[in-house]
């Protein structure tokens, strides 16, 4: 007889759902997950029926947390993990700071069509976020893996080789979910890095990658034109010329390492002689 509450959730497409059916697998993703301090915090996002969270929870140097937008999965995970810290609803819209005091690691599956957005509340709650664990797309991974030069190297592989250390973990073919995705799958484990501030105001520097890769076939002289002008609008138009002379401007954002990324922001807030207003 069926009761309200599901033995197994029917994946939803809308919400990003193919299931990991392969225990294997889900073991090692969560060993990929360290605890070096003793005792770790640890959200999960998008646990669906739990397949990383059974792991997740056998081991005691971990507390777990879970955030999960689908009810129905909600209501499995309710059954199935009694005890199991549940927020039910959008880890997008969860307010990070208030839910969890010092630091913490994420882990999960990701719902693959929001994968960009989760990596960039990382970058968001970076003072906190010391490491992630995360199953992708095989090409989100690869993008954030890329090294400079290379031609999946872009704003997600600055910002966060910025700030964390990519490890590239192992790849996962589609038909070990329900429903197979029609891509490749990747799992990446990355790691808070020694650079606590940026040397530069890092609200420019995330404007200036952006920029910079938006236009990613020009020269950064013509992809940083709208941001270089105001900023400089106040200086005579030779300083502007001069500054726009820079051979660093001759090259295009995919050629620049975070470094490079970061002393052409230098050069654009110390000539300007506006940082703060720019
Ligand atoms: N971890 C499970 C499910 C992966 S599918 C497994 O490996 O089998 C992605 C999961 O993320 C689904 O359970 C989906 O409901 C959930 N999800 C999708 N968007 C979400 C969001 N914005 N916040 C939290 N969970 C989300």
């Amino acid at each position: 007889m069926r009761t309200h509450q599901p033995d197994r959730v029917r994946p939803k497409k809308s919400l990003g759902q193919h299931f990991l059916h392969d225990k294997n697998i889900a073991e090692k993703i969560v060993q990929g997950l360290i605890a070096p301090g003793g005792i770790e915090q640890v959200l999960e996002i998008g646990p669906g029926m739990g397949v990383l969270t059974q792991f997740l929870v056998q081991r005691k140097d971990l507390t777990v947390t879970v955030v999960e937008i689908d009810r129905d999965s909600v209501v499995y995970l309710e059954k199935h993990y009694p005890g199991l810290p549940i927020i039910s609803g959008d880890f997008l819209e969860l307010d990070l700071r208030e839910r969890f005091s010092g630091n913490y690691s994420i882990i999960g599956n990701f719902p693959y069509n929001i994968s960009s957005q989760i990596f960039f509340k990382v970058l968001e709650n970076r003072d906190r976020v010391w490491q992630v664990v995360g199953m992708i797309q095989k090409e989100v991974a690869d993008r954030i893996a890329a090294p400079p030069g290379n031609k999946t190297y872009g704003i997600l592989s600055v910002l966060l080789q910025a700030f964390y250390t990519v490890h590239y973990l192992f790849k996962v073919p589609p038909g070990v979910f329900n429903p197979p995705p029609k891509v490749m799958s990747a799992v990446i484990r990355l790691e808070r890095n020694g650079r606590k501030a940026l040397s530069c105001n890092e609200a420019l520097f995330f404007r200036v990658v952006k920029q910079g890769f938006n236009n990613r076939r020009k020269t950064l002289r013509n992809a940083l034109k709208n941001l270089i002008l105001p900023a400089f609008q106040h200086l005579p138009p030779e300083a502007v010329t001069e500054f726009l002379k820079l051979t660093i401007l001759d090259k295009r954002a995919e050629q620049l390492s975070v470094d490079d990324f970061i002393h052409l922001t230098e050069l654009i807030e110390q000539n300007s002689g506006a940082a703060n207003s720019i």
